[in-house]
């Protein structure tokens, strides 16, 4: 397990002097308006009568320059560091100072003086100090241009400074408390709220300058670990310390947010490349590297949510491959990608079905539905090959929906044209089960074919249930609350966890056929199958032994106990209408073999 550097807290405390919102495109739009607002009113106030002190010159020239500051930082004020705007705080102070003190005292002086109310509205971006330093800047110019002008013009003064103040300070109070509700209150990052708010305006802005907006999804590997070995105060301190990392490595100029749980959110003004560098830059800063990421750039014409999807789809793609890794969610569709969707939305992917055998009798208790695509381009494509196409191209949710709907219409009528009562099993993809929708899916597919939800059993890999999928888990419970039943396949093959077997939401176990196929005749039987059969047992966990190719396998795993079975043995996947010419033959001729 990575070992955790102590908590970052204190780093954390000085981080949250600054609000989250305090970020250079907010402060640049701010500073550039309040700038472009200064310079008109310096200038109408040098438009009103004046007396003989008057410089009207030097007037004109305080009002341009805070104009085109103003301009200028509109245009292009988000590429400064939120550093160079104390700077620009004490120049709008100094010019407004310089105004007032050249208007020549009396009504315009004091008009420019009220401009300094402008500091106060921008403090609240600053940390205390830099607050008072500001509104103190602030007084001393109300006073001191005002204090050669006598005593009406003194107290004119010390009112301008005073109102300064009470806003400065209530500002600074009042935004301080709207913005803990953008927080995140551990790790002082944006949390989801705040960053969504921050995501919806970069796009928008992106949408006006054409400037790359790249999004990364990052997600702690085997953080259940650390909370479960080392409790929840061992878990703050991973995330405060990965917070820290991600300031640290990106800088503060960019957003960042704990996106909930583990989970943390960059979002970065260039291009996928680069920004899938700087992810890699936080990996190599955090101990064994221990992080998944999925990251994606904006294009035209997208909404925020879809570029959170794509992240997100990159993401579960890392941690699917084994964790560790960044995946970069590709925005260009490939050809095969496009003619596959154009496959799912128009109905011309098929499904075949292969028979599932009780083991003791024989006889087809049920069949796995496989999806079949038929492409001209791509004559040679394997469900394997395009599934992964559909998982990258986001188009496995509509797939997988497909699917499931033809299966239950097409297994209500194999049920019905043979009388065998039947249980049908389909794949679902670990995608499918980070969607929200997915449960709402198989209700309405169940309640719009009439299959019963307890012949349904949906397929899942190991890799889907790793300790960390919170939601798939639950999905699945909920799913097993109606009655679906959940089989866990290409059992072996990944992340095999038998200690966990007991906790996962299971009842079929699908052996993977790479151990089936260890069975040969005149060899002694491998262990591993005598114990997952003993283990099947003590779990009270059906197993149905895939890839069955011949009679010896079948003799020697039901002689061993396995109670179900599928295979080329008894039958390749096949088309509905196939599999109902066979069951008529099976229920005649019980264990006939195909
Ligand atoms: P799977 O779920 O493990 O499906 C079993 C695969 O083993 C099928 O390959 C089947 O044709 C093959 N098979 C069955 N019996 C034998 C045998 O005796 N020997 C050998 N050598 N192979 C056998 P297929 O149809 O090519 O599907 C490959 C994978 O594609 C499936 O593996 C499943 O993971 C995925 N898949 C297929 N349809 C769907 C779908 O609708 N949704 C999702 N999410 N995945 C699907
Ligand atoms: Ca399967
Ligand atoms: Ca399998």
């Amino acid at each position: 397990m990575p070992r955790w550097p102590d908590s970052a807290s204190a780093w954390h405390r000085r981080q949250r002097r600054h609000p989250v919102i305090a970020t250079p495109m907010v402060m640049a739009r701010a500073f550039g308006l309040l700038f472009s607002a200064g310079g008109l009113l310096v200038s109408l106030a040098a438009l009103v009568p004046h007396n003989q002190a008057a410089s009207l010159g030097t007037l004109y020239v305080v009002a341009g320059v805070a104009v085109v500051v103003g301009t200028a930082l509109l245009l292009c004020g988000d590429r400064l560091r939120r550093a160079a705007f104390n700077p620009l705080v004490s120049l709008g102070v100094l010019l407004l100072g310089v105004g007032a003190h050249t208007s020549g005292g009396g009504a315009p002086a004091i008009s420019i003086l009220c401009c300094n109310v402008f500091v106060a509205a921008v403090v609240f971006f600053f940390s205390r100090w830099w607050v008072v330093v500001h509104l103190l800047s602030a007084v001393a110019s109300c006073i001191g241009v005002t204090w050669a002008d006598g005593d009406t013009q003194r107290w004119a003064g010390l009112v301008v400074a005073a109102i300064v103040v009470i806003i400065g300070y209530l500002q600074h109070w009042l935004m301080r408390l709207a913005d803990q509700t953008d927080v995140d209150t551990l790790t002082g990052l944006h949390n989801r709220r705040g960053f969504d708010r921050y995501l919806r305006a970069a796009v928008d802005k992106a949408r006006l300058t054409g400037q790359p907006l790249t999004l990364a999804l990052l997600d702690l590997d085997r953080f259940s670990l650390v909370n479960l070995t080392g409790g929840h105060a061992a878990g703050d301190a991973v995330l405060q310390t990965v917070a820290t990392v991600l300031r640290e490595v990106v800088g503060p100029d960019h957003a960042i947010a704990r996106f909930g749980g583990d989970e943390f959110a960059l979002l970065l003004g260039c291009g996928e490349e680069e920004a899938a560098a700087v992810v890699e830059q936080v990996r190599a800063a955090l101990p064994q590297h221990a992080c998944s990421a999925g990251v994606t750039t904006w294009q035209a014409g997208e909404s925020a949510s879809l570029l959170v999807g794509r992240a997100d789809a990159g993401l579960y793609r890392a941690k699917k491959d084994g964790g560790s890794r960044v995946v970069v969610e590709r925005t260009r569709r490939s050809p095969v990608a496009v003619e596959l969707r154009a496959a799912v939305e128009t109905g011309a992917l098929d499904v075949h079905y292969q028979p599932v055998v009780d083991l003791r009798t024989g006889v087809v208790v049920g069949m796995e539905a496989l999806a079949r695509w038929r492409s001209s381009s791509y004559p040679g494509i394997t469900p394997d090959q395009f599934i992964a196409i559909a998982e990258r191209d986001d188009c496995i949710h509509a797939l997988g929906h497909h699917v499931l709907r033809k299966s239950c219409s097409d297994a209500a009528w194999m049920q019905d044209a043979t009388g065998v009562a039947l249980r049908l099993n389909v794949n679902v993809s670990g995608l499918e089960l980070m969607s929200s929708r997915y449960l709402h899916g198989v209700q309405d597919v169940l309640a719009s074919t009439g299959w019963p939800a307890e012949q349904l059993v949906l397929e899942v890999t190991e890799s889907v249930l790793v300790p960390d999928a919170v939601h798939a888990v639950n999905l699945l419970k909920q799913l097993r609350a109606l009655g679906v039943r959940v089989a866990i396949d290409d059992f072996g093959t990944g992340y095999s966890s038998l200690s966990r077997l007991d906790d996962l939401p299971r009842d079929f176990l699908k052996l993977d056929r790479a151990f089936v196929s260890t069975l040969q005749r005149g060899e002694p039987v491998p262990a591993v199958l005598t114990a997952i059969a003993a283990l099947s047992k003590a779990l009270t966990i059906e197993v149905i032994a895939e890839g069955v190719e011949d009679d010896y396998q079948a003799e020697t795993l039901a002689e061993l106990g396995y109670p179900m079975a599928q295979g080329y043995y008894y039958g390749r996947p096949m088309p509905a209408t196939e599999l109902v010419a066979l069951l008529g033959r099976t229920t005649s001729d019980v264990a006939t073999p195909v």
